[in-house]
C-alpha cells in the first residue's frame, strides 16, 4: 500500500494500546497503522524517539471575545497558532448572540472571525443568552450542525445570565433533542453579595486583587453546581460543567453520576497547576480568570477526579488579555479583565504536571484531551484517537525535552504567561492537521485560514452517564510488539 506521508518510528499512542511503530496516511486521512510500512514517494516524518498522540481538542476557548469592557486579545490567527504549537488540532469556541440577536446570528458572527484566519479546524457552542426568545431557535441549530449549546448562571451585567427556569427549560430540550448544555455555574446572587459588601475604597486599599479569590469562595461554585445537577437529574437533559475548580464540585459531580444523573465535567489545566497564593505576588491581578484558581487541597482533589473518572475533560477556557489590558483594574477588583491565555501550553502542562510527574499515565492524557473531548462533543471517532479512517490529527513529542515558558518566543498575543519561566516538556515537536505538517521543528509552518467548520450531529454520552466507553483503554507499551497487537490497533 502506498501513501502519501508515513510518520515512522514513534511510540504510537491508539485505543487499542501503544506501540512502537508506524502511521500511514493518505490524503487527510490515517489509513495504516504498523511495523515498516512501504515509503515509496511517501513524505516521511521521522518520529523516532518520539511520543505520537492523537491532535488535542481544545473544547473551551475565547477568541476575539468582547467581555470586560474590552475584547479578548488572541484572535483566530494568533489563538490556532499557538494551539498547533501545543499540539492542539481542534478547538471549540462560544459564540454569543449580539445585543437582540438569534442563536443564528451568534454563529454566523462567529463563523466570520474564523473564516480565512483558521490554522486548526473548530466548531462552536451555541450560547442561549436569552432563553424565552431562543428557545424556539435550538432545533434549527442542531439541523444546521450544532449539538451543544451554553448558559452562564452568572453574568446579568453582560447581558448573559440564564435563570432557573432557562436552565431548566433547556435541559428538557436537551433530552428533546439528544443535544448537551454546558453550564458555567457559579451561585449569582450569593456573589453579587459578596462583592457588594468588600467594594469600598478601604478594602480595596487593603487587599487589592486578593478581594477576587475572598468574593468566590467555594461555595459559590459549589451551591451552583448542586442545584443544575438537580436540574439535569429531573429533566434527564445532558450536562456539562464547565471549567470546575472546587473539590466539592468534584464529590457533587461523582455521586451525581454515581446515581445515573448524566453529567460530565470539565476542568482547565490552571485549576490542575495554580493555586491561590498567586493573588499574592505584586501582579497577582494578572491572574484573575473566572472562576479564580482555588486551594491546593482542591489541586489534588481535581487530579484525583482525573484519575477517578468525575473529571472527563481538561481544557484551558483561553481568554487572552495582554498586560495593558489587565491594567484597566486601576486596583479595582470588579474591573480585571477576567481570563488567561491557555491553547499554547495546555498539552505541556498536562504533560508535564500529569505524565511526567506521575499523577497519571501518557495514555489517560490522550483520554483527557483528546479522546474523551471528542467523543462528548460529538467529533469522534473522526477526530480524538489515532485510528484508521480517522483524520491524520497528531502532535508529536519529546519525552523528555523541555522549553522555558517566554511570552516573546510564543504565538500567543499574550506580552506575559502565568507559566512565564517554567520548564515544560510536550510542546510540539510536529504537528499534523489532517494530514499536513503545521508545526515542524517546534516552529508553525501551516498556512492560516486552512482550518475548517466541523458541523456535527450528536454530543454527549447519551444513555451512559459519566464516562464508560471513553476510559477503557488498555495500559502502557506493548512489550514485546507483536504482530496481532498491531492488527488490534489497525481494527480498532
Ligand atoms: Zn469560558
Amino acid at each position: 500500500m502506498r501513501f502519501d506521508t508515513v510518520v515512522k518510528s514513534g511510540n504510537v499512542v491508539t485505543p487499542a494500546g501503544t506501540f512502537v511503530g508506524d502511521i500511514g496516511i493518505t490524503g487527510e486521512t490515517i489509513t495504516a497503522l504498523g511495523l515498516d510500512l512501504d515509503t515509496d514517494g511517501a513524505k516521511v516524518v521521522d518520529a523516532m524517539g518520539h511520543h505520537v498522540i492523537p491532535g488535542v481538542l481544545d473544547v473551551h476557548v475565547h477568541l476575539e471575545l468582547p467581555f470586560c469592557g474590552t475584547v479578548s486579545a488572541d484572535d483566530y490567527r494568533s489563538g490556532t497558532r499557538a494551539g498547533a504549537r501545543g499540539g492542539v488540532t481542534t478547538v471549540i469556541d462560544f459564540a454569543i448572540p449580539p445585543a437582540g440577536g438569534s442563536l443564528a446570528d451568534a454563529a454566523d458572527l462567529w463563523m466570520k472571525k474564523a473564516d480565512g484566519k483558521a490554522l486548526i479546524d473548530y466548531t462552536f457552542h451555541i450560547c442561549i443568552t436569552k432563553y424565552q426568545e431562543q428557545k424556539d431557535q435550538i432545533n434549527g441549530m442542531v439541523e444546521r450542525g450544532f449539538t451543544t449549546f451554553k448558559e452562564f448562571m452568572i453574568y446579568e451585567s453582560e447581558g448573559w445570565q440564564s435563570d432557573d427556569r432557562a436552565l431548566y427549560g433547556t435541559l428538557e430540550k436537551m433530552r428533546e433533542c439528544g443535544a448537551m448544555l454546558l453550564v458555567h455555574a457559579e451561585s449569582a446572587r450569593i456573589l453579587d453579595e459578596l462583592i457588594a459588601r468588600h467594594h469600598t475604597p478601604e478594602l480595596m486599599k487593603q487587599y487589592g486583587a486578593r478581594l477576587h479569590p475572598m468574593t468566590r469562595p467555594n461555595f459559590v461554585e459549589a451551591e451552583a453546581i448542586q442545584r443544575v445537577v438537580q436540574w439535569s437529574e429531573a429533566t434527564g437533559g445532558q450536562l456539562y460543567i464547565v471549567h470546575m475548580s472546587t473539590g466539592e464540585g468534584a464529590d457533587t459531580v461523582r455521586a451525581a453520576q454515581a446515581r445515573g444523573v448524566p453529567v460530565i465535567a470539565e476542568t482547565c489545566v490552571q485549576y490542575l497547576v495554580l493555586d491561590d497564593s498567586v493573588f499574592e505576588r505584586e501582579d497577582g491581578h494578572l491572574f484573575a480568570c473566572c472562576p479564580q484558581v482555588k486551594t491546593p487541597k482542591d489541586v489534588e482533589r481535581l487530579w484525583e477526579g482525573v484519575r477517578r473518572g468525575e473529571v472527563s475533560v481538561i481544557s484551558t477556557d483561553t481568554c487572552t488579555f495582554t498586560r495593558e489590558q489587565k491594567a484597566m483594574w486601576n486596583g479595582d477588583w470588579t474591573k480585571i479583565p477576567m481570563g488567561l491565555p491557555g491553547l499554547e501550553t495546555l498539552l505541556p502542562l498536562t504533560y508535564t504536571a500529569g505524565v511526567l510527574d506521575g499523577r497519571i499515565s501518557l495514555e489517560d492524557m490522550c483520554v483527557k484531551l483528546s479522546t474523551n473531548p471528542a467523543k462528548i462533543m460529538g467529533l469522534y471517532p473522526r477526530k480524538g484517537a489515532i485510528q484508521v479512517g480517522a483524520d491524520a490529527d497528531l502532535a508529536i513529542i519529546h519525552p523528555f525535552h523541555r522549553l522555558t515558558v517566554s511570552p516573546s518566543a510564543m504565538e500567543t498575543n499574550a506580552d506575559w504567561s502565568p507559566y512565564e519561566g517554567w520548564d515544560l516538556a510536550g510542546f510540539a515537536r510536529t504537528t499534523l492537521s489532517r494530514g499536513e505538517v503545521i508545526v515542524d521543528d517546534y516552529k508553525v509552518v501551516g498556512r492560516e485560514g486552512r482550518g475548517r467548520w466541523l458541523p456535527r450531529t450528536s454530543a454527549g454520552l447519551a444513555g451512559s452517564p459519566s464516562e464508560p466507553k471513553a476510559m477503557r483503554i488498555s495500559r502502557g507499551p506493548l512489550s514485546p510488539l507483536r504482530a496481532r497487537d498491531i492488527e488490534r490497533a489497525v481494527r480498532a
